[in-house]
């Protein structure tokens, strides 16, 4: 999978980029991270990409001029399925959003900043806007990280234990049942008794059974971001 994120601060995202999982999976070349700087695509001497909004107010926009020309300058390259606008009022990310995202071979992340983007290029160029809550960051490049790493844990290959992120939240329908590791007694903490029993079959149905109980009582109204249940 390719992934191009268009930014105005790409140094905030090069630290994502050599971390744990994100920088395994592109060491083993499952996933190429490309990260864009806009001011690249200026026309202008100063390197401009925003501008103040029409009609006046505070808050300055990021101009449609550059980022159409980078997006240009990458669809010459090779198609891309998606062009996704990281925007609080886009689809909410969950699971669901992030296997589908998984699926796709070429992906653009464009990151907003200041007041957002023209509104021309959300109309003409974008193909799906997708927001990380109901909240507001200062810009677009957390809420794509967080994007690009649900989605690279998901690539075949890219966690050591294939099995590993099936059996995370979200993936079934349930949160994911608590988990204990040594030492088995610490100041009177006991582990549940069964996870030492050795017996695999019991210790799943204790697993499925931890999870639903917490399914429960965290998600009452069930999990919405699953795509299938138990
Ligand atoms: N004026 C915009 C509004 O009220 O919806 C907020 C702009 S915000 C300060 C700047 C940029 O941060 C946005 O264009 C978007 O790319 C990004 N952003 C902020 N919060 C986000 C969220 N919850 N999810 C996804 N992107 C977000």
């Amino acid at each position: 999978m390719r992934i191009d994120i268009i930014t105005v601060l790409p140094d905030l995202l090069s630290s994502f980029l050599h971390h744990s999982i994100v920088q395994r999976a592109q060491d083993k070349n499952l996933v190429d991270l490309k990260i864009h700087d806009l001011r690249d695509y200026t026309v202008t001497k100063h390197r401009t990409v925003d501008d103040y909004a029409y009609g006046g107010g505070a808050g300055m926009v990021l101009m449609i001029e550059p980022i159409v020309n980078c997006l240009e300058h990458l669809k010459q390259a090779r198609e891309y399925q998606e062009i996704i606008y990281l925007s609080p009022d886009g689809v909410p990310l969950n699971q669901s959003v992030a296997n589908e995202v998984s699926l796709f071979d070429h992906v653009i992340l464009l990151c907003g900043h200041y007041k957002g983007v023209d509104e021309r290029v959300r109309e003409h160029f974008v193909t799906r806007e997708i927001s990380i809550g109901d909240y507001v960051l200062s810009g677009g490049e957390l809420p794509a990280a967080v994007l690009a790493d649900a989605v690279i844990r998901l690539l075949p290959g890219v966690l050591s234990d294939e099995t590993s992120a099936l059996t995370d939240s979200f993936q079934d329908g349930l949160v994911a049942p608590p988990v204990f590791t040594r030492p088995a007694n610490f100041r009177g903490l006991n582990v549940p008794e069964i996870l030492l029993s050795g017996h695999e079959k019991n210790i799943e149905q204790w697993r499925f059974d931890e999870s639903v109980k917490r399914t429960e009582s965290r998600r009452p109204s069930g999990s919405k971001s699953s795509n299938k249940s138990k």
